[in-house]
């Protein structure tokens, strides 16, 4: 790119600034007076463009040096962009087709030019609409367990894992937005903080109250903070996947750290189960989004169930890394100690993953960042009880994870809070 300093693009200004890298010229077509721009960026943090020149056309997403929900008053490092750029590119050979291609990344820029995806829609959105979307739970499923298992100390040469454990360990102010949003901020009445009020005010009360969830709420958040057991993408819920019905590709991948193996997982189930409480702010008659209803609860089976099928295949197929190493197990002969190994190290994803979409859902109903599925819920008064269901939830999820069992028993809890 022309300049070392960082600028930020607009519509006006980016064929100028873009017109001359070969890259993206012949991509989208040599003659940027002909691109069409549009920003369509709907995130809380960056720029993102639409670029149409007269042979295709390309996204062109950028930070900014700040978070652009708030504005210049809380700054946000540039570098976010460079961890976008290497988490992706470990996505797209852990998982491949599964994330946009990458064309360009200017890091002085902090700008990643990426595939176009369409026709594909938010799946948030999708889900909103009462789409019924066939290939998200198996396809999300897979994706989890290709990348958080190869991305492990399972499946990784130890020299090669510390390298990127340490990379991604400068990540450090989007872990602390994790850190502080999700783990702290809706405990307790932080700054930032917002819900339905007044009709939520006694239930937000006593969650702030309530000692067993803070205690469970900090136990994770040190999980997260300490766990660093593989690259995360560590802000995947239902608005990072794009869809139509027959792909799934999975976006915005910046909040990238070492962490747990269940952080991801527990955070886009938990936005299924948000959806599911969802519906009844969208259906139009009682009863009308049923059908949308037991498709979510049949998803997030599917997707942990899929997950759990991958992450074992992987295990008995791949670990090829520093841990559980068939020289001790199947070489010795024993190949009933590595499916030993294999049931308690799920059982452990099993019990963090519930507690993390136990806390995954109280922020987005009670903290800074919400979610369109609740706030397109125009009427307060509809809008309070769908939140209140999927905060109790949450509540049981936190704090019984040890206790609970099987997601035959969540549904039964779901479909008896709805
Ligand atoms: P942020 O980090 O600000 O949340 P995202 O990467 O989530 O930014 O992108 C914001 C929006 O831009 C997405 O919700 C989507 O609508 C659109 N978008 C981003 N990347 C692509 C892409 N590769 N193809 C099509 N649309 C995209
Ligand atoms: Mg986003
Ligand atoms: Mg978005
Ligand atoms: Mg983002």
């Amino acid at each position: 790119m022309e300049s070392q300093v960082f600028t930020a693009l607009s519509v006006e200004t980016l064929p100028d600034r873009l017109g001359g890298n070969a890259v993206l010229k012949a991509k989208i077509g040599a003659d940027s007076s002909h691109w069409n721009v549009r920003e369509v960026g709907d995130g809380n943090l960056n720029l993102v463009f639409i670029v149409t020149g007269d042979q295709g056309a390309a996204i062109v997403k950028q930070a900014l040096p700040y978070v652009r929900l708030v504005g210049e008053s809380w700054p946000l490092p540039l570098k976010r962009s460079f961890f976008e750029y290497h988490a992706l590119t470990r996505q797209a050979a852990r998982d491949p087709g599964m994330v946009p291609e990458i064309y360009v990344f200017d890091e002085a820029q902090a700008l990643i030019v990426m595939e176009y995806l369409t026709p594909h829609v938010i799946l948030r959105r999708a889900l909103i609409d009462g789409r019924a979307l066939p290939r998200i739970g198996r396809d999300l499923g897979l994706f989890a367990a290709r990348t958080l298992f190869r991305g492990s100390d399972l499946s990784m040469a130890t020299r090669e894992k510390k390298a990127d454990l340490a990379l991604f360990a400068d990540n450090v102010e989007l872990c602390d937005i994790t850190e502080n949003l999700v783990f702290s901020d809706p405990y307790f009445e932080a700054a930032l903080n917002r819900h339905t009020t007044p009709q939520l005010d006694p239930i937000v009360a006593e969650l702030r109250a309530d000692r067993d969830l803070k205690v469970e709420a900090q136990r994770l958040k040190h999980l997260f903070s300490a766990k660093a057991e593989t690259l995360c993408h560590g802000d995947l819920h239902t608005g990072s996947v794009m869809v139509t019905d027959d792909e799934t590709r999975v976006i915005d991948p910046e909040f990238a750290f070492y962490g747990p193996i269940s952080f991801d997982v527990g955070m886009l189930i938990a936005n299924f189960w948000m959806s599911y409480f969802s519906q009844a702010g969208h259906e139009t008659a009682p009863g009308a989004r049923d059908g949308m209803r037991a498709y979510l609860l049949d998803t997030i089976e599917t997707l942990w169930e899929t997950f759990r099928a991958e992450f074992a295949h992987l295990w008995r197929t791949e670990r090829k890394g520093i841990l559980y190493q068939a020289s001790l197990f199947e070489d010795r002969g024993d190949p009933l100690a590595a499916e030993q190994a294999l049931a308690i190290v799920i059982d452990e994803i099993w019990r963090e993953m519930l507690g993390f979409a136990g806390i995954e859902i109280h922020r987005r109903i009670l903290g800074l960042a919400h979610n369109a599925d609740f706030e397109t819920i125009a009427d307060p008064d509809r809008r309070a009880p769908c939140e209140t269901r999927a905060l109790k939830l949450g509540r049981h999820l936190a704090v019984n994870r040890q206790r609970i069992h099987s997601l035959r028993d969540i549904r039964e809890t779901v479909e008896r809070l709805e």
